[in-house]
């Protein structure tokens, strides 16, 4: 794909600028940001999805989980929680680790920030083969949250990320072939 300027983004809401980096092509959710509109209409569809839904937390997976996480859980009155990587937090933490495609990785989460009985919505930018999203729902599920949903703006559908969410439902705003 060519690189794109901000000044010729396609879309008011739409798939976003891809950029061959190596083998993958990054889906680069930059330019949605500078489209205030765009990012305000993405931020209200999953609003419109989750309020009243009694979600008490949304839990943001470090990086991008930090840019849409945040403005969805003020929406919905629920707390935000960020799943960040190793020796980033500086509470205690719980850790999980999960498998790449060329190595380990592993999630942390403050320990306390979330309570059994906590109804959860994991928020990240993309699932690609879902590893990231399973780590996070884990880390969740460990201290007694209920995962209500996962939810990305794109997903990588060919990956088949979903297979690996053990059922748990996800919710995307564009999938990307
Ligand atoms: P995965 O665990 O394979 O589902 O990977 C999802 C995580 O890696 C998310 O936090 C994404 O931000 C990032 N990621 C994986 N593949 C891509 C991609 N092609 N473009 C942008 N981000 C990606």
């Amino acid at each position: 794909a060519s690189m794109q300027g901000p000044n010729e983004v396609p879309f008011r809401f739409g798939p976003p600028v891809a950029v061959t980096t190596c083998s993958i092509m990054f889906q680069d959710i930059t330019t949605l940001l500078l489209d205030p509109q765009a990012f305000r209409d993405t931020i209200d569809l999953f609003v419109e999805r989750y309020k009243g839904k009694n979600i008490s937390v949304v839990a943001g997976i470090e990086a991008r989980g930090f840019i849409f996480g945040p403005p969805i859980a003020l929406a919905i009155g629920a707390k935000f929680v960020p799943l960040r990587k190793p020796k980033k937090l500086p509470g205690e933490v719980i850790s999980e680790e999960y498998v790449l495609e060329y190595g380990r990785d592993c999630l942390q989460m403050h320990v306390g920030a979330v309570e059994p009985g906590d109804r959860a919505l994991v928020v990240d930018d993309l699932i690609a083969t879902g590893g990231t999203l399973c780590a996070a729902m884990n880390l969740l599920e460990r201290v007694g949250a209920q995962v209500v949903e996962c939810a990305c703006v794109i997903e990588l559908p060919d990956l088949k990320g979903r297979e690996r969410l053990h059922g748990k439902p996800l919710y995307v705003l564009v999938e990307s072939h």
